[in-house]
């Protein structure tokens, strides 16, 4: 089966009355990692909303592949391949890590093969393996991370979106985040990534755009941008 791209032209969207993203246009190819980069507010968790159905453009159009994600209702999406890591996680705390796996393997063709991606998973993970018991509220920040990536793996995605994986973690749990991610992409899955660690991230993606202010104001390959002055003194702090 061909694998599909995302591409999304003109989207608008926003809460109510304000408008948080402007005409943004965005594609992902099969295969690759993407990122998404920008100070606080500029829109990227509701781009990432946009694209998971969750909330509706007012205008533009966003597919997936055949799948015209505004047309879709969200809780077909996973069925679509589409597969979202939020923000802050929102794991069940009070479920253990094999229940929340459970969880992400809700749609009926993941609910199937449970085993099998239970064991991928873990195999991934193996620290999951040995926490598989214990309650996701009772982790660490990293691991917390690490089983909602699990359990957004355990719909057999095609695409996997990653809402600030990195926020609140400390450094060295912030590394290995990233090099998950990127584990997760050399096996071959196409990722959007949502960030505002610009410097980590253009060492993880191969493209990405920055968003200000609910607009894309740049795009390009990770090195070029990290190479662009005006990017390095916007965003990476002048180094
Ligand atoms: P951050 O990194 O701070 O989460 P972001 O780039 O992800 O920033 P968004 O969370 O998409 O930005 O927010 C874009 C704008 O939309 C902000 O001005 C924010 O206040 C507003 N916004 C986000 N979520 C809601 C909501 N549920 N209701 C109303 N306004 C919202």
């Amino acid at each position: 089966m061909e694998e599909p791209a995302l591409v999304l032209e003109g989207i608008r969207a926003g809460y109510g009355d304000f408008q948080a993203l402007f005409d943004v246009g965005l594609r992902v190819t099969p295969g690759e990692a993407v990122g998404v980069v920008g100070p606080n507010g500029a829109g990227k968790t509701t781009l990432l909303r946009v694209i998971s159905g969750m909330i509706r453009p007012t205008r533009g159009t966003a597919r997936f592949g055949e799948v015209d994600i505004a047309a879709t209702p969200a809780h077909e999406l996973p069925a679509s391949g589409i597969a979202h890591v939020p923000e802050n996680r929102r794991l069940f705390p009070h479920l253990t890590v094999e229940e929340n796996l459970k969880v992400g393997a809700f749609i009926p063709s993941a609910r199937k093969r449970f085993a099998e991606r239970s064991e991928y998973v873990f195999n991934l993970f193996p620290k999951m393996a040995q926490r598989r018991h214990q309650l996701a509220g009772t982790m660490s920040g990293g691991e917390q991370q690490m089983c909602a990536i699990g359990r957004a793996l355990m719909s057999s995605p095609r695409i996997l979106l990653l809402d600030e994986p990195s926020a609140g973690l400390a450094p060295i749990v912030v590394a290995q985040v990233f090099e998950l991610v990127k584990r997760i992409r050399d096996e071959g899955l196409t990722v959007l990534i949502v960030e505002q660690n610009v410097a980590q991230v253009l060492r993880v993606v191969d493209r990405a755009y920055v968003l200000d202010a609910g607009r894309v104001v740049a795009e390009g390959a990770s090195a070029d941008l990290a190479a662009d002055p005006a990017i390095r003194n916007s965003y990476l702090g002048g180094h």
